[in-house]
């Protein structure tokens, strides 16, 4: 009995400390009709606005993608499937990249993460403004075999919408994609969050139509956050009255996978002739990683080792 309860303890100390940071829960409703994802993601955006020093706008943005990515990434059933997502628009934003794998890791980056737009009339931040008009693609990258990709025109560019769509157009599946970032006064990130909710083959209409009038009555993801929601309250909340289940949950975070070894083989890219021509001029090679914001620097002996 004793030895029963340390275990117990060791693992509900293990729960805490996972749910004391941002995570992924996995969750079920209607009797398996419906599957539903949520996630808190305040500190994973943060560590992409320190990173990138992105403006509130593209911290709002970029965070929405990034978190969208970690969701999808947290469907995969494949240890190692990668999902990226890329925006291209005609705002001032550019386009976005986000890549994701399925425990729960995201890197991402933006093409001008200072761009800028005022608040709209609402005060909210700009964010379909700040990407425009363009498209949306999803890759799903798996190790030894053809990465395949589909691509969307954006709906309003502010992700949750587009994301939504992608589901129902490209992937035929009934769903409902929430994605928030609350930026502070003092540009920090003060929410970020978001859920997926997906009718599984059969679901029926009633359970649709419970569904939707859950969601009508919520006005926003970050407005959940504030209310001191996390995760799991967030999917109990919309899936209210639908005899939801949480199955697990999973840490989150920002991570990219980056380092001097991998930086070495896009220097070897460049080609002999031209790193023997760098060695004899006396230069260093340079490999900025776009992800994370690292730089690599190889001095002229360390290109001298790797043409050895
Ligand atoms: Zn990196």
């Amino acid at each position: 009995m004793g030895e029963k309860n340390t275990d117990e303890k060791v693992i509900n100390l293990g729960e805490a400390r996972l749910r004391a940071h941002d995570h992924i829960v996995r969750g079920t409703a209607a009797d398996g009709q419906l599957r539903a994802f949520a996630m808190s993601g305040r500190e994973t955006v943060q560590e992409m606005r320190d990173r990138h020093h992105t403006s509130n706008v593209v911290t709002a943005a970029l965070g929405r993608l990034m978190m969208a990515g970690q969701m999808m990434g947290a469907m995969s059933k494949v240890d190692d499937e990668l999902i990226t997502l890329e925006v291209r628009g005609d705002g001032p934003v550019g386009g976005l990249t986000v890549t994701a794998n399925n425990q729960g890791q995201v890197k991402g980056f933006a093409y001008h993460p200072n761009a800028w737009l005022p608040l709209r009339p609402d005060s909210h931040l700009d964010v379909g403004g700040a990407v425009g008009a363009g498209t949306l693609t999803v890759i799903h990258d798996i190790a030894h075999m053809e990465p395949y990709s589909s691509t969307i025109g954006l709906v309003s560019g502010e992700i949750g919408d587009d994301l939504t769509y992608y589901f129902a157009e490209s992937e035929q599946i009934p769903t409902s994609l929430g994605v928030g970032v609350l930026v502070d006064v003092d540009y920090t990130v003060r929410q970020a969050g978001g859920f997926v909710i997906q009718a599984m083959p059969g679901c029926e209409d009633y359970v649709l139509d419970q569904l939707e009038r859950n969601l009508a009555g919520v006005r926003s993801v970050t407005q959940m956050l504030e209310d001191g929601m996390g995760p799991s309250d967030m999917l109990a909340h919309l899936l209210r009255g639908m005899d939801y289940q949480e199955l697990d949950a999973m840490p989150a975070q920002f991570h990219c996978g980056c380092d001097k070894d991998r930086a070495a083989r896009c220097v070897l890219a460049l080609g002999e002739r031209e790193m023997r021509d760098m060695i004899e001029k006396g230069e260093s090679a340079d490999v900025h990683c776009h992800f994370c914001g690292a730089s690599y620097r190889f001095a002229p002996e360390e290109l001298e080792a790797l043409l050895g």
